[in-house]
């Protein structure tokens, strides 16, 4: 009988069984290796999990003082079982990491969700050379390309101005956890104010302790007596959008930031006056380039728009299969997954970009 593979899809997910761990399990495991603290990538419950050092302090926030999480900067390795692990930078979130995995010189990369753009809130991606690449393809259509970020921050910045003179709130619904601070940090904050909902506000803090530096911003809950939000820059969860919370700022213009808005094809985010297409996910040419550079000769496709992309690198002449994960159907539609199949507090699962 063959060898089983180093890495094995399980009903709780990739399991690395010579290491005895699992990377982002959907259930509770002995041993978690966690590639960003996402909400469906680090599920609660696990009796110890291994993460970057760069994102440690989200993680605890999201996990809770009572769970066991040990660190690795990126690229230190570490032994488990005598398989050699390290993280090594995905850019998609602050501490996001690909988990680099290699027993008797075989090599697998588990990229979790990865961007190729630069973005000042996290580490860069780092293409890491191996044998076999496990992608996300949340944006694996060819009709994903991404504008010049900078073409959408001026656009944002314009709306903004537009919302400031008409003296009028500007209402951005983007995910608390990521795309709220790369918002924060390329917008242009001498505009105005910029207040955020609780949940933005306090991942601000995890990100400022963490050392990354982000302009100064409000927590719309302490400003009670504030009765004109002409100018300010409200930052909140898409979970926030048909919350009676909204309803002080009934007079706002409205935008979603998300890479979705590109075709507006998701139907929930028809309403917003303004789709921003800012997504930390790699595009078409940035899944392309990204699994060029590791090298692999088996590439396989997980999240989101999987047989399309396995379709092309086949038809390229490589060898690719789609990897089956819980969490598929919901990005095809909506770029979170709902309470129910995270089976989590909606204030969590909302913010969970996928
Ligand atoms: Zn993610």
């Amino acid at each position: 009988m063959a060898e089983p593979a180093l890495i094995e899809e399980t009903p709780a997910g990739l399991f690395c069984r010579r290491g005895g761990f699992y990377i982002d399990p959907w259930g509770k495991v002995d041993k978690a290796v966690i590639t960003h603290a996402h909400a469906d990538h680090a599920r609660p419950g696990s009796c110890s999990y291994l993460a970057s050092h760069e994102g440690r302090r989200i993680l605890r926030s999201r996990l809770g003082p009572a769970a066991v999480i040990e660190t690795l900067k990126y690229g230190e390795p570490a032994l488990i079982n005598g398989v050699r692990v390290s993280l090594h930078p995905a850019g998609h979130v602050l501490g996001s990491a690909q988990v680099r995995v290699e027993y008797q010189g075989e090599i697998w990369v588990i990229s979790g969700d990865y961007k190729t753009e630069p973005d000042p809130t996290c580490t860069a991606f780092d293409p890491v050379r191996c044998h076999t690449f496990v992608t996300e393809s949340t944006f694996g259509l060819p009709i994903y390309r991404w504008p010049q970020q900078q073409t959408i921050f001026d656009d944002i910045n314009q709306w903004w101005l537009q919302c400031r003179d008409a003296g009028i709130p500007a209402v951005i619904f983007a995910y608390s956890l990521g795309k709220a601070q790369r918002l924060i940090a390329g917008v242009n904050a001498e505009i105005g104010p910029i207040y955020c909902h609780s949940s933005v506000e306090e991942l601000n803090g995890e990100y400022r302790a963490s050392g990354v530096a982000l302009p100064p911003t409000f927590l719309v809950s302490q400003a009670p007596g504030r009765r004109n939000w002409a100018g300010v820059l409200l930052i909140c969860p898409p979970g926030a959008a048909e919350s009676s919370w909204m309803n002080r700022f009934s007079n706002a213009s409205t935008a979603m930031a998300s890479g979705w808005m590109l075709t507006r094809a998701t139907r929930r985010w028809q309403s917003v006056d303004r789709g921003f297409p800012l997504s930390d996910h790699a595009d078409w040419p940035g899944l392309l380039s990204a699994i060029e550079q590791t090298g692999a000769e088996q590439i396989l496709v997980t999240h989101g728009h999987t047989e399309p992309m396995v379709r092309y690198l086949q038809e390229q002449g490589r060898k690719a299969r789609t990897v089956v994960t819980r969490f598929a159907p919901e990005t095809q539609t909506d770029p979170h997954p709902t309470a129910d199949a995270l089976s989590m507090a909606p204030a969590v699962a909302e913010d969970s970009a996928p």
